[in-house]
C-alpha cells in the first residue's frame, strides 16, 4: 500500500522509485522475505528503478554518521539498562504505563560516572539550545516555539512535536550494537538523494526525530507524506499475524484495486482492466490530489 503510494508519487513527479530493505534489525529479519515482497511488487507492476539497498550492508555509513555526531558533541554514551531507566523515572515520580515506550530521563547526559557505555543517545536538548531564533523577533513567541519542532506533511497538513518530552534523548546505536531505525533511515535517505518520502501513517511519529537528526548531520529534509493504513476489524494495522492476505500474485488487479481504494483516489473507471490501466489511472489521480500544483511545501 505504502509501496503503491510511493510509486505513484514518483511517477506523478517524473521521478525515480527506490526500494529499501529495512533489515537493520537483523536478528528479527527472515531471510528471503525481501525477495518475496519484491516478487509481489513486480506482479503489481511496481519495479524499482535501482537495485534495492539492504540496511544490513550499510553499517559503515551509520558508523560514520555516529562518529560525526560524537565529534560535534551531539550524542553521548549511555550506561543505563531498561531497569535503570525505569528506576530513574520512578524516582522522579513518573509512572510508567505498561507497553509504553520509556522516555529516557537523561541520566548519562552529563557523564557516565565510571560506568561503561552501552548505547549512544542523541542529545535532543543540545539541538534546542542551538536552534536559531525565530524570525518574527517576538521574544514570547520564541520562548513558546523553542522546544517544538514544526513540519508539513503533504497529506496530514501541519505537524508538530515536542521531541524532548515526547521522545527524549533517543537511541542511535543500541547496547547490542544494532543501529537504530532513526539513524539508518536518515543516513540512507540522504545517501540515496531521496526528495519525497511516502510511507504508512504508523511511521508518522518518527518524522520529528528524523528531522532533528538531518539537521544535526547537516542533511536536507525531504518532503513527507504519510498514507492511510489498512486496518483490520480489531482496528490494528493488518499484518500476517492478524490475517492480512499476502498480495495474491495471480490476481494483482484485485490487490491494486483494493490499494487504490484505500488511498482514497476515487472511483476507478470500469475500463480499468489491466495492471497498466490501473497504474496509469492511479498516477493521474495521484497527481490531481497530491501534485505540486496543490501547494505541498515544507518549511525545513
Ligand atoms: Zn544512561
Amino acid at each position: 500500500m505504502a509501496a503503491l503510494a510511493s510509486w505513484l508519487d514518483a511517477r506523478a513527479h517524473g521521478g525515480r522509485w527506490l526500494v529499501r530493505i529495512e533489515d537493520v534489525d537483523t536478528p528479527r529479519c527472515i531471510p528471503g522475505a525481501a525477495q518475496t515482497v519484491l516478487h509481489q511488487l513486480a506482479a503489481c507492476g511496481l519495479v524499482p528503478d535501482e537495485t534495492p539497498v539492504g540496511q544490513s550492508q550499510r553499517g559503515q555509513h551509520y558508523q560514520a554518521a555516529l562518529d560525526h555526531l560524537i565529534a560535534t558533541h551531539q550524542t553521548y554514551g549511555c550506561a543505563c539498562s531498561r531497569k535503570d531507566i525505569a528506576n530513574a523515572l520512578a524516582a522522579q515520580g513518573i509512572a510508567h504505563q505498561r507497553h509504553a515506550e520509556l522516555i529516557y530521563p537523561g541520566t548519562c547526559r552529563h557523564g557516565l560516572q565510571g560506568r561503561p557505555a552501552r548505547a549512544w543517545r542523541f542529545k535532543v536538548v543540545n539541538f534546542e539550545e542551538n536552534r536559531p531564533p525565530v524570525q518574527s523577533g517576538c521574544a514570547l513567541e520564541a520562548l513558546e516555539t523553542v522546544a517544538i519542532l514544526h513540519w508539513h506533511d503533504r497529506r496530514l497538513g501541519p505537524q508538530s512535536q515536542d521531541v524532548a518530552s515526547d521522545a527524549g534523548d533517543f537511541v542511535l546505536q543500541r547496547a547490542d550494537g544494532l543501529w537504530a531505525y532513526q539513524l539508518a533511515v536518515v543516513v540512507d535517505d540522504a545517501d540515496q538523494h531521496i526528495t519525497h518520502i511516502v510511507r504508512g501513517e504508523d511511521l508518522a511519529d518518527n518524522t520529528a526525530r528524523q528531522i532533528l537528526l538531518q539537521r544535526a548531520l547537516g542533511l536536507p529534509t525531504p518532503l513527507y507524506l504519510h498514507t492511510p493504513l489498512v486496518l483490520g476489524t480489531n482496528g490494528e494495522k493488518l499484518s500476517k499475524q492478524n490475517g492480512a492476505a499476502a498480495v495474491e500474485v495471480h490476481t494483482p488487479e484485485r490487490a491494486l484495486s483494493a490499494a487504490l481504494h484505500t488511498l482514497g483516489l476515487g472511483q476507478e473507471p470500469e475500463a480499468n482492466h489491466t495492471v497498466s490501466d490501473q497504474l496509469a489511472w492511479g498516477v493521474a489521480a495521484w497527481r490531481e490530489r497530491y501534485g505540486d500544483a496543490h501547494g505541498s511545501h515544507t518549511s525545513p
